[in-house]
């Protein structure tokens, strides 16, 4: 039953290829002829019918395991099969031919003829429908200048061989091919390393093209507008960037977020369409989950809302990993100089990247963090803040003095700053030349049967009108308050 002529059935090509190239081969002008020849239909070929391809594989002299592995078998209502890639149909240009003139040119030998031609085949790298350049000759995969009969390989092309020959439908794409290369690779068999092989392989096509238009072109860019090859290098960077892993994803997720906008901006409009576009859109499916959990992470660890439900369990959430930007701004450290501190001890590798961009773990940094910040304790705060062990703890819980990070709930620890900016608060009051008429915080609490934080709390918010910083004293003594004034306010409350 074997044909007379048979052609080989290549590693990566598609079996529609294949079938248009036997046909080809012994002077059938197409698959459908083929098959009705044969008593099949091209429905039955389509649908991945068993009876179909035993009958074909009879006639190209293969196997029927081998045929089946690269042709699209559906599993589902939109979803296929082919090389043991799951593969959603939208993500799949299956009917159109698409060649990458060159590897044509490779496959036929020096001559190219109609006879030479048969041995260029579709390959199934080129089905995919965010593959848009050859990852060898890094020219755009191209579909025939005028629409032809669908999947017939061989007959659309014959048409084109002088173009083709001549390079005329060449058009070179250099920064292009990361996610093509990918995907021939994982295709072939290869286990890869990167971030990107957790997704399918079609799937992550369409993130990537996603991910690279909004760093290209900006968060609110959308794909109308953008040609073909702009495309491909969109998707070649969106590649390069989710490949390298969540660090570096989350470092972009940092600098949208950081990005000028509306006080007012939820994630939504800070994030522009991935956000929507992986909440609800075609990014929405269980196949993304893993770059959705990063913008989850992401979100729940810098923004201070989420509903009143779960307001209180963000506040308390332990921060996981700082930026020198925002290491900096919590100790108090010059951000040169902090980059030095961290990169001498092994905890940043030199990188010429922003501040806000070289992110490490919070809980790794944090010794080294309040050794170069001198963070201090709780009883050497109180000698320099002059404060007693409870009128600290009072203030602490009133949320007037804040420790900084580091130390336990019982013994909390403070930056240099806050105790910078407290010494400096307590001295910042214009002296008064009628001391009679002045009263320490201490001495008022007790007078009149309040606390120091309560008295504390009305100088910060400006009840108390009449303060004088005592010359010479250092610390929570040295302010003083009118005695009039603080009795009319403790009194009447
Ligand atoms: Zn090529």
């Amino acid at each position: 039953m074997r044909l007379q002529n048979t052609v080989a059935l290549y590693a990566d090509e598609t079996v529609a290829s294949f079938a248009s190239r036997l046909a080809a081969a012994n002077g059938i002008p197409s698959i459908t002829e083929l098959l009705m020849d044969a008593e099949h239909s091209m429905a039955g070929f389509l649908n991945g019918d068993q009876k179909t391809f035993n009958t074909l594989a009879a006639l190209g002299g293969v196997t029927l395991d081998d045929l089946t592995q690269h042709a699209f078998i559906p599993t589902g209502i939109s979803t296929y099969r082919c090389m043991g890639h799951e593969l959603g149909m939208r993500n799949l240009l299956r009917g159109r031919s698409r060649i990458c003139p060159a590897c044509f040119r490779e496959d036929k030998g020096p001559e190219l003829t109609p006879d030479t031609a048969l041995g260029a085949y579709g390959r199934i790298l080129w089905s995919l429908a965010s593959a848009r350049v050859c990852p060898i000759h890094r020219l755009s995969l191209i579909s025939a200048p005028e629409n032809t009969v669908q999947h017939e390989f061989s007959d659309t092309w014959s048409l084109w061989l002088p173009e083709i020959g001549e390079g005329s439908l060449d058009q070179l794409v250099a920064e292009g091919g990361l996610y093509e290369e990918h995907v021939a690779r994982r295709l072939a068999g290869d286990i890869l390393d990167g971030w990107a092989s957790r997704f399918p392989i079609d799937a992550l096509g369409a993130t990537c093209e996603m991910l690279g238009i909004s760093q290209i072109y900006g968060k609110y860019a959308i794909l109308g507008g953008i040609s073909g090859a702009e495309l491909a290098v969109a998707t070649s960077v969106g590649f390069r960037f989710l490949d390298s892993g969540p660090t570096e994803i989350t470092a972009y997720f940092e600098t949208l977020r950081r990005a000028l906008g509306q006080p007012q901006d939820r994630p939504q409009a800070r994030y522009g369409r991935i956000y929507d576009w992986l909440k609800r859109g075609a990014g929405s499916g269980p196949e993304l989950e893993p770059l959705r959990a990063i913008l989850r992470q992401h979100i729940l660890e810098n923004w201070p809302f989420g509903g009143r439900r779960s307001g209180a369990r963000l506040r308390s959430y332990i921060r996981r990993l700082h930026s020198i930007r925002t290491a900096a701004k919590t100790h108090n450290l010059h951000p040169k100089r902090l980059r030095h501190i961290l990169t001498d001890s092994g905890i940043i590798t030199e990188a010429d990247l922003p501040d806000f961009e070289v992110l490490f773990s919070a809980v790794e940094a944090q010794e080294i963090l309040e050794q170069a910040s001198g963070a201090v304790t709780f009883s050497a705060a109180q000698k320099r803040l002059g404060m007693t062990r409870s009128q600290m703890e009072t203030l602490i819980r009133a949320g007037i003095l804040k420790p900084g990070e580091g130390g336990e709930k019982a013994r909390p620890r403070f930056t240099e700053a806050t105790i910078q900016h407290w010494l400096a608060f307590f001295t910042s009051f214009r002296s008064s030349p009628k001391w009679d008429s002045l009263i320490s915080i201490v001495d008022a609490a007790r007078k009149y049967g309040s606390s120091t934080d309560r008295v504390k709390g009305l100088i910060l918010d400006h009840s108390l009108t009449k303060v004088y910083s005592v010359k010479g004293v250092i610390g929570f003594s040295a302010v003083v308050i009118d005695k009039a004034e603080v009795a009319r306010l403790l009194v009447k409350s």
